[in-house]
């Protein structure tokens, strides 16, 4: 723990401007940036005594809470006895945790781990290329996206994603990536039924498909639920009629869960919500809660035999990383896997969000509120100009609100997409252990802070 009077916190935040490249911050907001020095349950601490909850878990992965201390026991045991070897062998904890995922997946797929869920992504693109070619589809290459999905920050996985402005200027980027409109049912033409316009959304995948050449698609990614981009919720028939479309055209079904999975979604993954079997499942954050980078992608196992019997050169999957399925990592994931079981706190999640989303109903009156959407325990709140246009709120009305919530204690996040005006998504993604007083918390300040934007 850092001590506060070892520094003074200008002096910190001196050596802070000085020394550290700050993740996507402009620079204009660099100035102050919050130093934190403690965390425990769903609270952080700044280097100047201030207490805030938390309500994003981080970057939307702390699902157990801060401060878990059998966590960092379990990584410092696994350090202690064996810190690190490389996984072209392999070691206990890896096998055990691979294991485990098993078991919470549901189905039988084979586990390759990385550090984080952008290389987990790479990972699962590089799977389908290959295996598409393996079994003599020697044209797949392409894969379908969805605009507003995050799919991670390296040149692939930011190629998947369908939010123009993290592009810009870092383009070109890797060929044979595309994208289809998402199922924001909020803004579907008027008349059209919820169910009919999702059915449309998933339909375009198909015709996608259609006019790229059937035979030039080796895969589609999409997360069970779009979180950066807004919490864009499907209807379930949406998820079903993707898988159905996948198979048909021999089109693998890459699910991201870097942010659904782990209880998030109040099942263990959130495509078991939807009754769909990947065929590749990639996940981070929550898998170690934050605590240690890591990733995986889980691959079916039919798969992954395609490449096991295959006796042709270079038919083996030639991607290593150094660090992947570090010991210490893999034995921490596995003990917040054990925690978040023992303390039911999938099942929590559900009961939270619901509790959220009740706690909010009446907000749907306030006349900056167009929509709110939940999933588990995320939960998005979309914020309008003008609630018959549906026309964003600017973003200086939802930086206030956000600038109003910190003040007032209360970290929530703010996405969408900023080049088609739609960075107007107020979030929440609170740690799944978060007790009854903090829910208190984040309801009473956050409808506080809406009521004085009246
Ligand atoms: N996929 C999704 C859905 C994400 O939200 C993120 C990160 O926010 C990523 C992938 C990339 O994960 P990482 O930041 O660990 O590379």
């Amino acid at each position: 723990m850092l001590e506060l009077n070892r520094y003074d916190t200008n002096e910190l935040k001196e050596k802070d401007k000085k020394h550290l490249w700050h993740n996507i911050t402009p620079y204009s907001e660099q100035d102050r940036p919050m130093i934190v020095t403690e965390a425990a349950g769903s609270w952080v601490t700044d280097s100047e005594g201030n207490r805030y909850l938390d309500a994003m878990s981080g970057l939307w992965c702390v699902n157990v809470g801060y401060g878990r201390q059998e966590l960092a026991d379990a990584a410092y045991k696994q350090l202690s006895t064996m810190p690190y070897f490389p996984l072209t062998q392999s070691h206990l904890p890896a096998i055990e945790l691979a294991e485990k995922l098993n078991e919470w997946l549901e189905g039988e797929y084979v586990i390759f781990f990385s550090n984080s869920g952008s290389e987990a992504n790479e990972v699962a693109f590089k799977i389908a290329r290959q295996y598409q070619q393996q079994i003599g589809q020697h044209n797949r290459f392409k894969f379908i996206s969805r605009y507003r999905a995050y799919h991670g920050s390296s040149l692939g996985a930011l190629s998947a994603t369908g939010q123009a402005q993290r592009k810009y200027k870092y383009e070109p980027l890797t060929s044979g990536f595309l994208h289809v409109a998402p199922p924001d049912s909020y803004r579907r033409p008027d008349g059209m039924s919820v169910e009919d316009f999702n059915l449309q959304c998933a339909n375009e995948i198909e015709r996608t498909i259609v006019w790229e050449g059937v035979e030039s698609v080796a895969a589609v990614i999409m997360e069970p639920v779009i979180t950066g981009g807004g919490i864009i919720v499907p209807e379930p028939s949406y998820l079903k009629r993707v898988e159905e479309i996948c198979n048909q055209y021999g089109v693998l079904l890459i699910i991201d869960e870097v942010i659904c999975g782990f209880g998030r979604s109040g099942r263990k993954f959130g495509h078991q919500n939807f009754s769909i079997q990947p065929d590749i499942v990639t996940m981070a954050k929550g898998l170690t809660s934050g605590y240690l980078p890591l990733s995986a992608t889980a691959v079916r196992k039919e798969i992954y035999d395609t490449f096991k019997d295959n006796t042709e050169m270079y038919s083996h999957l030639r991607h290593v990383n150094t660090f992947g399925g570090n010991p210490a990592s893999c034995a921490l994931a596995l003990a917040n896997l054990q925690l978040l079981e023992r303390e039911q706190l999938v099942a929590r999640a559900e009961v939270l969000g619901q509790r959220l989303r009740s706690a909010f109903d009446d907000l749907l009156e306030h006349p900056l509120v167009g929509d709110i959407r939940h999933f588990g325990f995320l939960l998005g709140i979309e914020l309008v100009a003008d609630k018959t246009t549906k026309a964003p709120a600017s973003v200086d009305v939802v930086k206030k609100i956000i600038g109003e919530c910190k003040r007032a204690g209360l970290i929530i996040g703010k996405n969408g997409d900023t080049v088609a005006g739609y960075n107007n998504v107020l979030t929440f993604s609170p740690p799944l252990a978060s007790t009854d007083d903090d829910m208190a918390f984040i309801i009473s300040t956050f409808k506080q802070v809406m009521a004085n934007q009246i």
